[in-house]
């Protein structure tokens, strides 16, 4: 069964830091969580992502104070209490839980490569990739190739971009026009 999924990061062209990551599998199972441990000051440095990603995550702001973060115009901070906001090792468990009660599991991204690494480093060195987790990610980008599409051709996301889980119901979406495409 296929798991379509899709991570929000930090790239600062060294690391991978994971911010969020949501999974949607074909039975209809949805997993959605944000890292407590990313670097949030270096996302706030990236106005890209404070406009993207930082939008959609879980915020809070302190009442009355003079913090520069809270600010009308300010990003706030991450919300550590949102239920949403887990630990690196309470992520590692829910995703390895999530991709080891699929049947025979196949991992699905748009532009997989980084999404892999940002998933396989949940568990650290690819050496320490817990059995049963696939070792690579297939990648909708190459389907779509394959099946004579370009990105042009392909379903528009309405809303939600570069929310984790929003993205990987779309990516759901445009699998399925693949497959669509290619049992014509
Ligand atoms: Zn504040």
């Amino acid at each position: 069964m296929r798991i379509f999924y899709d991570t929000e990061f930090i790239d600062d062209g060294r690391t991978i830091d994971l911010i969020s990551i949501g999974m949607v599998a074909e039975d209809g199972r949805e997993l959605y969580a944000v890292s407590g441990e990313f670097n949030v000051q270096k996302l706030k440095a990236n106005p890209w992502l404070v406009e993207n990603v930082w939008s959609s995550l879980p915020t809070r702001r302190h009442e009355g104070t003079r913090c520069a973060d809270c600010r009308p115009s300010g990003p706030g901070h991450l919300d550590l209490n949102h239920p949403d906001v887990r630990s690196r090792a309470q992520i590692a468990r829910l995703v390895a839980d999530f991709i080891l009660t699929t049947p025979d599991p196949q991992l699905w991204a748009y532009y997989s490569a980084y999404d892999h690494v940002a998933l396989a480093q949940l568990w650290g060195p690819m050496i320490n990739l817990p059995a049963g987790i696939p070792m690579q990610s297939d990648d909708i980008v190459t389907a779509a190739k394959l099946a004579g599409l370009t990105p042009r051709n392909m379903p528009k996301q309405a809303d939600g971009h570069h929310n984790a889980l929003a993205d990987a119901r779309h990516n759901r979406v445009m699998a399925e026009y693949i497959d669509s495409v290619t049992s014509r």
